[in-house]
């Protein structure tokens, strides 16, 4: 089975670097699943999972929007943030989630709205996330 080289960086670093048979994430489009030989394409990256599969196993990293660059033999994520399931802090995520539930269901008229509600994404994606690891 043919192979693709996939990286995953953040301002912060490397996340993530290996070869796998297929890599799948939320675009803003849609689902996109990758294999080796796909065409060139650059794609805005929604909150969500990026599932890597090297044949045997799937990993999972949570990514908080960002990039995809795919080329046919290498696909690059550049995301805001990145975490490999086990990294995941699941005490600070699950506060994270109250955090924003909390603001969304206050009336405070300062809330932000938009704000809240990305944090919430954030923290159930890494809540998800983590279950896969
Ligand atoms: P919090 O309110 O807990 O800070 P957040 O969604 O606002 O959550 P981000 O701004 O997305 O946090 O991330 C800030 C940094 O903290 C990034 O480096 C990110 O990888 C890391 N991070 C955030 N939440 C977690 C978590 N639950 N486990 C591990 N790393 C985390």
């Amino acid at each position: 089975m043919k192979t693709l080289q996939v990286s995953i960086v953040t301002p912060d670093g490397p996340v993530y670097d290996s070869e796998v048979e297929m890599v799948s994430t939320k675009a803003e489009s849609g689902e996109l699943g990758i294999l080796p030989g796909h065409i060139p394409l650059v794609a805005p990256l929604q909150i969500g999972a990026v599932r890597l599969n090297n044949g045997t196993e799937t990993e999972y990293v949570a990514v908080s929007g960002g990039f995809l660059e795919v080329r046919p033999e290498k696909v690059t994520i550049l995301a805001q943030t990145a975490e490999r399931a086990e990294n995941i802090d699941i005490a600070r995520a699950e506060e994270a989630k109250k955090r924003a539930e909390s603001r969304l269901q206050g009336n405070q008229d300062d809330t932000d709205f938009r704000r809240a509600e990305l944090a919430l994404k954030r923290a159930m994606n890494r809540i998800d996330v983590y279950k896969h690891h």
